[in-house]
């Protein structure tokens, strides 16, 4: 059907339900049709308007000649032995992006990226060595987890989300406001988490919300020095002022901040370092999440991964500091599982980076 003028059809994807409504109330003339839309939507996750075989046919034809209902293309989808699924999506620019489905226990984690690409430019990340990419919008946001959850037939009650892909989330708030308000509808927000390379007007946006997500903060070491070296972004935003924003941060009962760690093999490992961390983020409720390197020998070959045997020394000295810790063991390798890893391979030619 063609639209009703030259104008792009409007997409209806990643628009919070109470927005759909105000947007169709026109079109489908009665508001208890856009409610239904809204619902198919919101809550079935339709991807076509004939799906919705309770709104009268000729209603369906009409909004299919105004609006559209689009998701991402899947690219490429890469299944782990492990059990986490990794997709490469498209954009109807030709950019794209990477999500990360990965299990645990009953629960199934969705990695969504916020940036097709991103400026921090961490070290040990290929996204950053990409280089940044614009802003998702709350379609292409919505539209990962929308693919996911039908890729996978999975039930949106087993799902937990990270904003923890491609790109700094809280270089993207417009957006990512409007996604959170979308994925809400059938996500708590107990089961969402933010995760910032340490953004400070960001996190005190994040702050302001009624309905917060859960925050995670990327540290990957335990002083200013080390941390400028591993993330450009420290030079912005120092350490001693993320921890003081950290500090007032106002956390709902029984929430904690998870503070991530990526660890890299003589670069944040030292034995001291434990006990250093243990003081930088005490009187803070929280939860260490240690990441072992995702070695990549194109985009950042001087970095390594520590032993095993290091990493759980780690582990155990910081829980004997009092710290509540998890280890992510690597999941995934054998798919690209790290941020940034499958596009890589996409665009060939690695940016390679010197860690000295
Ligand atoms: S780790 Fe996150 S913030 Fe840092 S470069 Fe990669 S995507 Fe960007």
């Amino acid at each position: 059907m063609p639209a009703v003028d030259d104008r792009p059809l409007v997409n209806l994807v990643g628009r919070p339900a109470h927005d759909l409504v105000v947007l169709l109330t026109d079109s489908v003339r009665r508001p208890f049709y856009a409610r239904q839309v809204a619902r198919w939507l919101t809550e079935r996750h339709a991807t076509s308007f004939e799906e919705m075989t309770d709104l009268p046919k000729q209603l369906r034809s009409e909004l299919g000649r105004r609006f559209r209902i689009s998701d991402p293309e899947i690219l490429e989808t890469a299944r782990s032995r492990d059990g986490s699924v990794k997709w490469l999506f498209g954009l109807d620019d030709g950019l794209s992006v990477e999500a990360v489905a990965m299990p645990d226990g009953a629960k199934l984690t969705l990695c969504l990226s916020s940036q097709a690409g991103c400026a921090v430019g961490c070290l040990f990340c290929v996204t950053g060595a990409l280089g940044a990419g614009r802003n998702l919008r709350p379609d292409e946001i919505v539209g990962q987890y929308r693919v996911m959850l039908r890729d996978l037939a999975v039930s949106v009650d087993r799902v937990n989300i990270v904003f923890m892909g491609m790109g700094e989330p809280l270089l993207n708030t417009t957006h990512l406001g409007v996604a959170l308000e979308t994925l809400f509808h059938r996500v708590s927000p107990k089961r969402i988490t933010v995760s910032t390379s340490g953004i400070l007007p960001g996190i005190r946006w994040l702050a302001g919300l009624s309905r917060p997500p859960k925050l995670a903060v990327s540290l990957n070491a335990p002083d200013q020095e080390r941390r400028r070296f591993l993330m450009p972004i420290a030079d912005r935003y120092p350490l001693d002022e993320l921890m003081a924003e950290l500090r007032r941060f106002p956390l709902e009962r029984g929430r904690r901040i998870t503070f991530e760690y990526v660890l890299i093999r003589d670069v944040n490992d030292a034995p001291g370092d434990p006990q250093a961390l243990a003081r930088l983020i005490r009187g803070i409720p929280t939860k260490v999440n240690l990441i072992p390197l995702n070695e990549d020998a194109d985009h950042f070959p001087d970095l390594r991964r520590p032993d095993d045997d290091s990493i759980n020394r780690f582990a155990m000295a910081l829980r004997d500091a009092g710290i509540t810790v998890t280890v992510r063991w690597s999941k995934g390798l054998d798919v690209d599982a790290a941020c940034g890893q499958l596009k890589g391979r996409h665009q060939g030619s690695p940016t390679r980076r010197q860690a000295s």
